[in-house]
């Protein structure tokens, strides 16, 4: 079946590229802030990373999606700017890079607000969230739509879009999953422990590649989610370049920007809104 999202093509691919920067580290703990090895390794991905995709991303014209963490942008003034002026999208990653699920409510909710701020004032029109690690919680898709977002990407209930219902207006899910993420495959740090095995960008390539193949099948989303700091290392870029040139040849997929596909998704009457509901898990079965 066609859907206005796939806009005739087999698969639809979204290049999204989370500049996290220092923050997954810094929220495992601020004294990490002092570990020179460990923080150079993470600056790494917007100093050396980010150039190098914005490069690749222009030498093979396909757009793709930044999520920026706020405290990113705030402290590297001009990066989130440079991304949209090459034709990208920028879009929140909250400000801290702390998950939803550790925080309280209000602690989320002041939280992704700051994030706001900062791409307001920088004038970079935001469109679409993605929790740090994921973890969102029940009151994430509500924030996203609060404050007019109109799509999330953290949520793994589908392989294609679909649509969530929210305490006001329903957003848009650009569903994840692990295996497309490079974080599982690449990541290794020894202090905060972020990964244990280094994988082979050749083993990486073939995987990312055999998923895009089946989802032209199953007419899918591909939502591949890369780490500058992961994947702008050379052999790594190098074969996620391989894997996007080989889709352009395919003639087939069509590479879009997240905040595109949630246009085109919200512009399909027949995509009804799904209502997150947790299971019904009783302390008398499932102790805390
Ligand atoms: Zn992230």
């Amino acid at each position: 079946m066609t859907t206005p999202w796939h806009g005739g093509s087999a698969a639809v691919a979204t290049l999204t590229f989370d500049v996290d920067a220092e923050t997954p580290i810094l929220a495992q703990g601020r004294r990490y802030a002092d570990h020179v090895m460990t923080m150079s390794h993470q600056s790494y991905g917007p100093d050396v990373g980010v150039p190098r995709i914005l490069d690749m991303l222009d030498e093979l014209k396909v757009p793709a999606t930044f999520f920026v963490p706020g405290w990113v942008a705030e402290h590297r003034p001009g990066l989130a700017v440079s991304i949209a002026e090459r034709g990208h999208e920028v879009a929140h990653h909250s400000y801290s890079h702390r998950s939803p699920t550790s925080m309280t409510a209000e602690e989320e909710r002041a939280d992704f607000e700051r994030g706001l701020e900062v791409f307001a004032a920088q004038d970079i029109e935001i469109r679409g969230h993605r929790a740090a690690l994921w973890g969102a919680s029940q009151q994430t898709p509500d924030l996203i739509a609060a404050f007019g977002l109109a799509y999330d990407s953290s949520l793994m209930g589908d392989d294609r879009p679909y649509r969530v219902a929210t305490a006001t207006t329903a957003i848009v899910e650009l569903p994840v999953h692990w295996s497309l993420d490079d974080w599982e495959q690449y990541a290794y740090l020894p202090d905060p422990h972020i990964g244990a095995v280094i994988e082979s960008p050749a083993k990486v390539a073939e995987m990312w590649r055999a998923e895009l193949m089946a989802m032209r099948r199953y007419r899918c989303l591909f939502n591949l989610c890369v780490h500058p700091f992961l994947s702008g290392r050379p052999s790594r870029i190098m074969a996620l370049r391989g894997v996007i040139e080989e889709a352009l040849e395919l003639g087939d997929v069509r590479f879009a920007r997240c905040r595109d596909v949630a246009a085109a998704v919200n512009s399909d009457p027949t995509m009804q809104p799904r209502t997150l509901t947790p299971p019904p898990a009783t302390p008398d079965v499932y102790p805390d």
